[in-house]
């Protein structure tokens, strides 16, 4: 079963943490009016000519009892804030990775029923060749789906854990794109305008593997979240400093304040019972791992006229 992570937690110590300050403020108060109405009996004591038995100096415990309660209060609230704080984020978690539990159930679930479906028509006597040569094709196409989501499970791992072998040679990257381009259009992308912008040739030092998850992951995004007619467009820019790659896409682009979390591990925009598109929101975490592991970076812009702009940046090794 998912447990669904419950924001009353969060309430219910926000409440306990206003509680306890109130409730302290509240004997702080009691102690200076106990401090007052000392020095006042002990001032009668002595003006009827009796020892009080103590120093008459009221300024000196109202000094004390704040002096010793403001560095209280401010422990007091400090430790509570980063209580609070913690518990926020352990929430958060809880819930990405509730959505992350979800989404791969799903992810798994169709494609094991698309086979299950395929492999008993199959079964199924007197099927014509040709039939069977397609069912099969469409299997094959489903288990290589699992297989990707898989990889993808485990590459996240791995550049979690700092393990992800990177081993750099001289790639061409224009050429690169081209061939990852060819497949997309042949895959995920067949919908879409693919487009390259760039000089000719564009030869870096670079880890071919890393770049081509790096392109594969933002370009699927891209198909994924613009409709199907829009143009994708990748843009190469050779600096003395570096490169960049752009990948642009006409799609919902992601609002400024989900930018640096759509980098973190299982994030998507949006709560998994109500989005209608499959992923696990591992896809830009690995993006950012393996731009980080060349020395590089990506970030989100706004497209002019709408959607996104993936930008990410290596420098000339
Ligand atoms: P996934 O696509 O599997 O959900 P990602 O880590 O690749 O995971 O993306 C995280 C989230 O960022 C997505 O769920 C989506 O909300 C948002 N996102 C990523 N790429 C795009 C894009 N090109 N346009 C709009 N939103 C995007």
């Amino acid at each position: 079963m998912i447990v669904r992570p419950r924001r009353s937690t969060l309430v219910l110590f926000g409440v306990m943490a206003v509680y306890i300050v109130i409730q302290f403020l509240w004997w702080g108060v009691l102690l200076l009016r106990k401090d007052a109405e000392t020095h006042r009996l002990a001032t009668e004591v002595m003006a009827l000519g009796g020892d009080p038995g103590l120093a008459l100096d009221p300024a000196r415990g109202l000094r004390m009892v704040l002096g010793e309660g403001i560095v209280f209060l401010l422990l007091l609230v400090l430790v509570l804030f980063l209580t609070f704080r913690s518990i926020r984020r352990d929430l958060a978690f809880a819930r990405t990775q509730r959505n992350f539990l979800l989404a791969v159930s799903h992810e798994l679930r169709t494609p094991i029923a698309a086979i299950k479906l395929q492999l008993q028509t199959l079964g199924r006597a007197g099927l014509e060749e040709a039939h069977a040569v397609g069912l099969k094709e469409q299997a094959l196409a489903e288990v290589d789906r699992l297989a990707l989501l898989t990889d993808k499970v485990l590459l996240a791992t791995r550049a979690e854990e700092g393990v992800v072998d990177i081993r750099t040679s001289e790639v061409d990257v224009m050429g690169a794109l081209r061939d990852l381009l060819a497949r997309a259009r042949s895959q995920y992308a067949s919908g879409h305008q693919l487009e390259i912008l760039g000089p000719d040739q564009v030869v870096v030092r670079t880890d071919p593997e890393a770049l081509r998850s790096i392109v594969d992951n933002l370009v699927e995004n891209a198909a994924k979240y613009a409709p199907p007619g829009t143009v994708i467009r990748l843009e190469v820019i050779h600096g003395r400093d570096g490169w960049r790659l752009l990948i642009s896409d006409e799609g919902p682009g992601i609002p400024p304040a989900e930018r640096t979390r759509v980098f973190d591990k299982f994030y998507r925009v949006g709560n998994e019972e109500t989005r209608r598109t499959q992923g696990t929101g591992l896809g830009l975490y690995i993006v950012q791992r393996l731009a980080q592991r060349l020395g590089g970076a990506v970030t989100i812009q706004d497209r002019p006229g709408g959607g996104s702009i993936f930008a990410a940046s290596f420098p000339n090794r």
